[in-house]
């Protein structure tokens, strides 16, 4: 980090923390003092912010083994029911 603050190459490198939530208080800070002036780190954050949501939510989901047994049980049951 510079001592001068966040520029937009800095913010660069602490964005992926700064969306995950993982810096201190103090720098978010100070990233946000260089967003409100800096158009060309807004648009940046707000891209990446919404990739990142995309990401995550098309991300497929690993169901721990006991789950899917189970899951699978309770639907050869729901198959097996007559009518329900
Ligand atoms: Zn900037």
């Amino acid at each position: 980090m510079s001592c001068k603050g966040v520029n937009c190459k800095s913010l660069l490198n602490e964005l992926c923390d700064f969306l995950d939530g993982g810096l201190d208080a103090a720098t978010i800070e100070e990233i946000k003092v260089h967003l409100d002036r800096c158009q060309d780190c807004r648009v940046l954050v707000d891209t990446t912010r919404k990739t990142i949501e995309i990401f995550c939510k098309a991300e497929p989901v690993a169901l721990p083994q006991e789950v899917r047994n189970r899951l699978h049980q309770a639907l050869e049951q729901r198959l097996r029911e007559p009518g329900s």
